[in-house]
């Protein structure tokens, strides 16, 4: 099978999901088999410890459809994500979960969404059954992120999402970026759509994120932010802030420095401590500013830059 041959690769990554396998590779089969698709199944063993991943070499022998790429231990999610889509060869690109929570069945539709002119399209979870620990810190986060990048989706971490081949040859997805995959195309001019998809309670083993799971987002999503806006241009951002802090600084010490001129003694006003540490503070900031811009004027010469739209049309549609 060469490149060119196939439709559709799907990209499952799982760790410890032995219950849902068998059942996830049956429906998967069902649905791409009914839409006559060629495809392949890439499943990514994240340093599974129970039977997974010879349940999926089982899968492997009756099924030559069925990839296997095995992590010796748990690299998490995005390492995952990133092996599977180094290794597709489909021109459309499916991600889900393995528990059983993403639907299978979801996929005609996404392609049908992704054909009307997308290069990404999400699901969006709009009927979603995790507990309430989950389902609320969530949506503050899809809000906030939303909200800072300036890109209208409802559910930046559903694990279903369809992308053009171009998309996942180009995403690179380490660290806990699998969240805001979204994000990261839309910040290399991808366009990224939605579509509301069913989601499913998950049946067999447990979930494998924690509370901090929403710590490590806004973490993650800070640093986005500042790449997005500010990676070319560092001293656009240390800069203001540093103007801001040496300004404070400095008409505190005017007017310090007006009043020991008519004789009043300055040593002891607490004011002063502060005067001197936004002078202090801006230059830093400043000098860290300038610094930033020489890491990204070297940066700048050996990173390619955005590729240009006209590559991205034309695509090889779907029978
Ligand atoms: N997963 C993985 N590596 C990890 C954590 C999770 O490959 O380190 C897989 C997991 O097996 C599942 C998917 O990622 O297929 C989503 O995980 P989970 O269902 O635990 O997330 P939730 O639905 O609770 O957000
Ligand atoms: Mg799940």
């Amino acid at each position: 099978m060469s490149a060119s041959v196939i439709d559709l690769s799907v990209v499952i990554p799982f760790l410890n999901e032995e219950g849902s396998l068998v059942e996830l590779h049956q429906r998967l089969t069902n649905v791409a088999t009914a839409q006559n698709l060629n495809y392949e199944l890439i499943f990514v063993d994240d340093g599974s410890r129970d039977a997974s991943n010879s349940i999926v070499h089982e899968l492997k022998k009756s099924d030559p459809r069925v990839r296997l790429i095995t992590f010796r231990r748990n690299q998490g999610k995005s390492a995952a994500l990133e092996v599977g889509f180094s290794q597709s060869r489909g021109n459309f690109v499916v991600t889900m979960d393995a528990d059983l929570q993403d639907d299978p069945a979801e996929i005609p539709n996404l392609i049908a969404k992704l054909s009307e002119g997308f290069d990404l399209v999400s699901g969006w979870k709009q009927v979603r059954h995790d507990p309430i620990t989950k389902t609320l810190p969530s949506k503050v986060f899809n809000k906030v992120t939303g909200f800072l990048s300036g890109i209208e989706l409802h559910d930046f971490n559903c694990g279903l999402k369809i992308y053009r081949r171009e998309v996942t040859q180009e995403l690179h997805v380490y660290g806990e970026r699998h969240r805001f995959l979204p994000v990261l195309a839309h910040m290399q001019g991808f366009r990224v759509g939605e579509l509301p998809v069913q989601h499913h309670p998950r049946v067999h083993g447990k979930t494998k994120f924690g509370a901090y799971r929403f710590l490590a987002g806004f973490f993650d999503l800070t640093t986005l932010l500042f790449r997005m806006k500010f990676v070319t241009k560092p001293l656009h951002f240390f800069g203001s802030l540093g103007s801001i802090s040496l300004l404070i600084g400095l008409g505190i010490i005017g007017y310090l420095s007006f009043g020991w001129f008519q004789g009043r003694w300055i040593g002891n006003r607490p004011i002063l401590l502060i005067g001197v540490l936004g002078v202090v503070s801006g230059v830093q900031l400043f000098t860290l500013g300038l610094l930033a811009e020489m890491i990204a004027e070297k940066s700048a010469r050996t990173t390619p830059p955005l590729r240009p739209e006209s590559d991205l049309l034309d695509q090889d549609k779907l029978r």
